[in-house]
């Protein structure tokens, strides 16, 4: 069944997937990490209403309004799969409380490592190493956080 906090995260996942298809592109051209997206080939900066996630797709007929360069659909598909992804960490993982956001920062930065290798076949080390760490703390702090929890990790109660 889906909850409220499920079905927001299918606008929210899309918009994070939208960040992270922008945050591999840029690690990948070593730009500047910022806020707007931008059109990798003329580099004019896309609007509001450009970076709708899906909607802009196919508002602007898969091309940049200036210079007509096509835009892939990778970028779609990343944004929709962030979004399949956040609903089930939603699911999987939402009990009441803030601990929701550590499978949905494990979830943008796979995305982000999925959408380099896709697309360049390369991981960069910047991206890597700290998601690398994160991932380790991440499921350290799961792994505590659940033992305290009643009825929680009913499979170390020996
Ligand atoms: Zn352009």
């Amino acid at each position: 069944m889906l909850t409220h906090q499920a079905i927001l995260a299918i606008p929210v996942g899309l918009f994070a997937g939208g960040f992270v298809t922008m945050l591999a592109a840029r690690m990948l051209r070593d730009t500047v990490l910022g806020l707007f997206s931008c059109c990798p080939e003329c580099g004019v900066s896309l609007s509001f209403a450009e970076i709708v996630p899906a909607l802009s797709w196919f508002g602007g007929g898969g091309s940049c309004r200036d210079c007509d360069a096509s835009i892939t659909v990778c970028d779609q598909v990343a944004e929709a799969a962030t979004a399949v992804l956040f609903v089930w960490a939603v699911l999987r993982y939402d009990q009441g409380d803030t601990l929701v956001v550590i499978p949905l920062i494990l979830v943008v930065a796979g995305v982000a490592l999925s959408v380099t290798d896709v697309t360049a076949y390369r991981l960069p080390d910047r991206l890597v190493f700290p998601t690398f760490w994160l991932s380790l703390l991440a499921a350290a702090m799961l792994w505590i956080l659940e033992l305290e929890r009643p009825g929680g990790a009913a499979w170390c109660s020996w």
